[in-house]
């Protein structure tokens, strides 16, 4: 039997854009409504109030209309002026990347860079803060998804409220899948959006920006506004009595207001465990057949996608495709530095279900063999099932 790529596939278990939820799917069929209808600004002031609900945030959390890439490239371009010392702190392909954008708007830029299958020690961050009282910005990514690991960010958020520099963070791929939010960090702009593991099509940005970034922002001249890239622009879209900057994305509203009612009536505490379950099964599946996961330890390995280090001799580019094309089950790829070295396999919004731990590594140790690497497929079913029976 084989799956085209011409055909949708049976199971995507992918690091982001994930499949969304059927009721998401749904409610991004809802009416368009015209944008200054009283009716949509009443409809778009409730979804900030869940999005708020959902992030614990003690004031509104803002939403940009385009993928969380513009959010983390906004609060780069708002906050960072080239009087601040940015530390930006790269564990993996995303973290890195952020040192990039971050220093368009500085040139002083300080780095913490470790292997990209390690996560950034606290103690190095306050080590570093030490030598050098001139940073005003600290930078970290949550969850590097191209690393599958977690970086300790509530850790590192207190030593950098201690030292009085902001903080952002890039809690994309983690937020809605673990316990993660803006306060518990004390993040200055936190940016996550509805197409990880919220189970939402990619498409906008939420973001937790605190009173004193808001503060940071209006006081900073060269901070976009009247543009795609502005914060500011849409700090009182909230309000129904504000007009909007511009059009909003009607259609994808109507879908994250469908992804927070389904995350709320949930319960966060159940939609993280049922990521962390998934994830631990896989965990145990892939060391039942000897494969290590690519995180240096569980400790760091993330709940929303296990990255599976490439056996020896192993393509990964013809693993995947092997995958895909024998059970029609789509994996995601490393990125960058991890790119060849890894596989990923999600397990964010509606694949964040033990059953599909089984599904991922049945798939995944199917094409090693067909590769010639030979393992017993059972072995690594019969280690998922036993952590997925063994949880209350
Ligand atoms: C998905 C993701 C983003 C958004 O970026 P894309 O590359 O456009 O998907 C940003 N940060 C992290 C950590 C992500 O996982």
């Amino acid at each position: 039997m084989r799956y085209s790529d011409d055909k949708e596939a049976v199971i995507t278990l992918t690091a982001g854009p994930v499949n969304a939820y059927a009721d998401v799917l749904r409610g991004l069929g809802r009416t368009v409504l015209y944008d200054y209808d009283p009716a949509f600004q009443l409809f778009y002031e409730r979804v900030i109030d869940k999005a708020q609900k959902a992030m614990r945030l003690s004031n509104r959390p803002v939403i940009l209309q385009g993928e969380p890439v513009l959010g983390l490239e906004a609060a780069a371009a708002s906050l960072i002026t080239p009087e601040d010392t940015v530390l930006n702190l790269a564990s993996g392909v995303y973290g890195k990347g952020f040192g990039y954008w971050a220093n368009r708007y500085t040139p002083n830029l300080l780095e913490i860079e470790v292997p990209y299958n390690e996560s950034i020690d606290p103690q190095a961050v306050a080590d570093m803060l030490k030598k050098h009282p001139e940073i005003t910005i600290v930078c970290v990514c949550h969850h590097d998804t191209p690393s599958g690991t977690i970086n300790p960010i509530n850790e590192i958020g207190a030593i950098v409220a201690d030292h009085g520099a902001y903080l952002i963070v890039d809690a994309v791929s983690s937020f809605g899948g673990m316990e993660t939010h803006p306060d518990d960090c004390r993040a200055s702009i936190y940016v996550t959006g509805p197409n990880k593991c919220l189970g939402a099509p990619p498409s906008l940005t939420l973001l937790g920006v605190s009173e004193a970034a808001w503060a940071k922002m209006k006081a900073n001249k060269a901070a976009p506004r009247a543009s795609m890239l502005s914060i500011l622009d849409w700090e009182n879209a909230w309000s129904r009595q504000e007009p909007f900057p511009f059009t909003p994305s009607v259609a994808e509203i109507n879908g994250l207001d469908v992804a927070l009612d389904l995350y709320l009536a949930e319960g966060p505490e159940n939609v993280w465990a049922r990521h962390a379950l998934t994830a631990k099964a896989t965990r145990a599946g892939l060391r039942a057949i000897g494969i290590s996961p690519w995180a240096a330890s569980d400790a760091i390995a993330s709940p929303t996608t296990t990255s599976v280090r490439t056996p020896d001799g192993i393509d990964e580019e013809k693993l995947r495709h092997a995958a895909r094309e024998r059970y029609g089950v789509v994996f995601s790829a490393g990125r960058g530095e991890t790119l060849g070295k890894l596989t990923r396999i999600g397990h964010m919004g509606p694949t964040a279900q033990p059953i599909y731990a089984v599904a991922g590594l049945t798939a995944y140790a199917g094409a090693l063999c067909a590769l010639g690497h030979k393992v017993e497929v059972g072995k690594a079913v019969d280690a998922a099932m036993a952590v997925i029976d063994g949880a209350e």
